[in-house]
């Protein structure tokens, strides 16, 4: 029987932020599959950047894409908008500017997204795949980056921080995708048996994150690029770790001292 349900962010949490390292985590993802728990990709990354990832890691579980807009097992869920939908609005209203505003992934070669992330080429046309989130850079004044969100506002869009960029997308959040996984765990997951009184344990290092790790019964937060850490409001009974090592080895820490009760 399952006891715990990881879901985790990529980029500066299960990953290291400058260098994409990931040493030692294929080894403790199949020690934790091994022990019957599922571990979950949340990012705000592509389906099919995702997908590669899975495979990379031997990974049975379904992911959570783009900030919790689309969510993969045997079947593919979109649970945001469309960016087909909403990227020529978002355009038209640049174009109406006397002032430089935003430049985004739809707007930029392959080049300019290895430029802009670090990712190799091929990873960087698996970015571009994008369904219901935009990322952005802000090249404008912040009184107009309050003008362009209230017109996403508008649109029934929002305009979330992450680790490198702004993303653009709807209502929706890592935790919106979590819990329609919650609701129907077996569904999601049929190769495992859960216990009535599972345990989530989030693992994240930004915006984007907290509403994730707002909602897991254990949340491990994972120091930004510059060492400070996200601050959380936690609930009553729910634990928040603090990590002190960076991706990946504060990953693998936390999760060893976690589930496994070790020490190091
Ligand atoms: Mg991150």
């Amino acid at each position: 029987m399952t006891d715990w349900l990881i879901t985790t962010d990529l980029d500066g949490t299960l990953l290291n932020h400058h260098s994409y390292d990931a040493t030692g985590i294929p080894e403790i993802i199949e020690r934790l599959q091994h022990n019957a728990i599922p571990v979950i990709l949340n990012s705000s990354k592509t389906l099919s950047e995702l997908t590669a990832w899975r495979h990379q890691l031997n990974l049975l579980s379904p992911v959570i894409a783009e900030n919790g807009g689309v969510m993969a097992g045997d079947q593919i869920n979109l649970c945001g908008k469309a960016v087909v939908d909403y990227l020529p609005m978002l355009h038209a209203w640049r174009a109406q500017q006397h002032a430089p505003s935003f430049a985004g992934f739809s707007d930029w070669t392959i080049d300019e997204v290895v430029d802009a992330t670090g990712l190799s080429l091929a990873e960087a046309a698996l970015a571009k795949d994008r369904l219901v989130t935009e990322p952005i850079k802000w090249l404008g004044t912040d009184s107009l980056f309050t003008e362009f969100k209230s017109y996403l506002a508008q649109l029934g869009l929002q305009c979330v921080a992450g680790g490198r960029f702004y993303h653009v997308m709807g209502r929706h959040s890592k935790a919106t995708a979590l819990a329609a996984l919650r609701l129907d765990v077996s569904g999601w997951l049929p190769n495992y048996q859960f216990k009535q009184d599972y345990q989530i344990l989030a693992l994240g290092d930004g915006d984007n994150d907290r509403a994730m790790l707002m909602a897991a019964d254990v949340a491990v937060v994972m120091p930004k690029p510059d060492g400070s850490y996200l601050k959380l409001a936690t609930r009553p009974g729910q634990q928040v770790i603090y990590s002190a090592l960076p991706a990946p080895a504060g990953w693998i820490q936390c999760v060893e001292q976690l589930l496994f009760k070790e020490t190091v």
